[in-house]
């Protein structure tokens, strides 16, 4: 049986890019030919905020103080997670040294980049876990400089909670700025920011798409866009579970897809019942989003066993994953394309969102079938070195003139001849 639609999306993550692109170029130039005062200017524009762009210390503080303290306590927790997990992914990158030949040593090192410019999204929501999973992130892997930047409220700034976040952990300064001009922001080095060496952090498809133009210029961890989520179900799965954690991912945007797959029909009608209701009852703003991205973006699939079921949850590369069937084991050896893996029932995708350590910031958009998500390897620049011995110098040098001449490399070939002749004066080289 091949997989049949219960449910077909009409629209896809490509339906409105080349009209984002238009935009993000158009900003991002005006931006690097005007400066301060153009960002100022699309500030103005698209989030209707003419107050203090780099917070200072004062309005810090300021702004921490609004923060109930339970809400502090959580926001620890989350930080500690993070950190913790952090640490033991640094764990194991290794500086290495190893003798290839007698006498040449080459090695390894990861060196954090200078500075790193981390997004925080905040146009629909106070995304304050977003402020944890960068900044953490980065100050884990040694960067010297974290800028945070997030979209100002109209007349209010950003969200305090994000303020408090980024500042427990351990952003040097914070932005007042969101969509394409605060990427630009960073990456242009305006208001007297560093210029970043790494942007990192999720957003809309505009931050998306101007991290995008903006690569090469400047690293990104990789394109954390709207948010797609696909679940992986069989008759053991509990609807009522699979349907809540459907709608808890539908709610991100009018564009953030939610798919499910399985192999039992009676399971994926349920859970097709269940959805519209559980998403009447979100509040105002959750149910636009889950209402449009639930009509327009998902899908349901149902596959003839779990083979297939794995190979489809491959081909969409999803962003996050989850599994409720039965032989866990058996799903986390076969699946191969995601961003990050939910397996059970006992976990879900919101824990992996807020607090329970993996990194929130993840591929989206098939990304997942080439890249992770945030960890503090994308802050690392894994580089060589070698040096040698004169005796190693030499079988490494006949061989280096060798192919260089072979390739028309003349010049090549006399860095290794040279060396040749001065350490090993009295023998004849071909
Ligand atoms: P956002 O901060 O990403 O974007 C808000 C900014 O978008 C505004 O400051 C404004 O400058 C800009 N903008 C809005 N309309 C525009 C327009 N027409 N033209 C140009 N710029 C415009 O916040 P958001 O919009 O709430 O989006 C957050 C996104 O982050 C969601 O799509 C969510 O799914 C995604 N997300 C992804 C991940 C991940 O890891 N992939 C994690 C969390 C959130």
């Amino acid at each position: 049986m091949p997989r049949e639609y219960l449910k077909k999306a009409s629209l896809t993550s490509k339906s409105d890019a080349s009209e984002t692109k238009k935009i993000v170029r158009a900003i991002l130039d005006d931006i690097e030919a005007g400066g301060d005062a153009k960002a100022l200017e699309y500030a103005a524009k698209f989030d209707k905020y003419d107050g203090s762009i780099i917070l200072t210390p004062e309005e810090i503080e300021a702004a921490c103080a609004l923060v109930p303290e339970k809400l502090k306590r959580d926001i620890q927790f989350s930080h500690d997670n993070v950190r913790r997990f952090a640490e033991q992914q640094k764990s194991t990158v290794a500086n290495i040294e190893y003798e290839v030949v007698p006498g040449l040593i080459a090695g390894q090192k990861a060196i954090p980049v200078d500075a790193a410019g981390c997004y925080v999204p905040g146009g629909r929501y106070s995304h304050i876990a977003s402020a944890i999973m960068t900044v953490t992130t980065a100050k884990v892997a040694g960067c010297n400089h974290i800028t945070a930047c997030s979209p100002p409220r109209p007349g209010v700034g950003i969200a305090p909670a994000i303020v408090y976040a980024a500042h427990l952990c351990g952003a040097d300064k914070i932005m007042a700025m969101g969509g394409v001009q605060g990427v630009a922001a960073m990456t242009f080095g305006l208001f007297g920011l560093p210029k970043a060496k790494i942007l990192v952090g999720p957003g809309n498809q505009f931050v998306a798409e101007a991290k995008r133009m903006l690569f090469g210029r400047v690293g990104i961890d990789m394109i954390a866009g709207p948010t797609d989520s696909l679940i992986l179900a069989d008759k053991t799965a509990d609807a009522h579970i699979v349907a809540t954690d459907l709608v808890s991912q539908a709610e991100h945007g009018y564009n953030s897809p939610v798919w499910l797959v399985t192999d039992d029909r009676a399971l994926a009608e349920r859970v097709m019942e269940l959805v519209p209701t559980y998403i009447d009852d979100l509040p105002d703003v959750n149910r636009e989003n889950a209402t449009a991205a639930w009509r327009d973006y998902a899908e349901v699939i149902l596959c003839a066993d779990r083979e297939e079921m794995a190979a489809t949850s491959d081909d969409y590369a999803p962003e996050h994953l989850t599994v409720q069937a039965e032989d866990l084991d058996w799903w986390l050896d076969r699946l191969s394309c995601y961003g990050s893996l939910f397996l059970g029932e006992e976990t879900t995708v919101s824990y992996g969102d807020k607090a329970a350590g993996t990194n929130h910031v993840l591929p989206t958009s098939g990304a997942a079938s080439y890249t992770g998500g945030l960890s503090v390897h994308k802050y690392m620049k894994i580089v060589t070195w070698q040096r040698a011995t004169r005796e190693g110098s030499k079988p490494v040098a006949e061989a280096t003139a060798r192919i260089a001449r072979l390739e028309g490399m003349e010049g090549h070939a006399r860095a290794a001849d040279v060396r040749l002749a001065k350490y090993f004066p009295d023998e004849e080289f071909d």
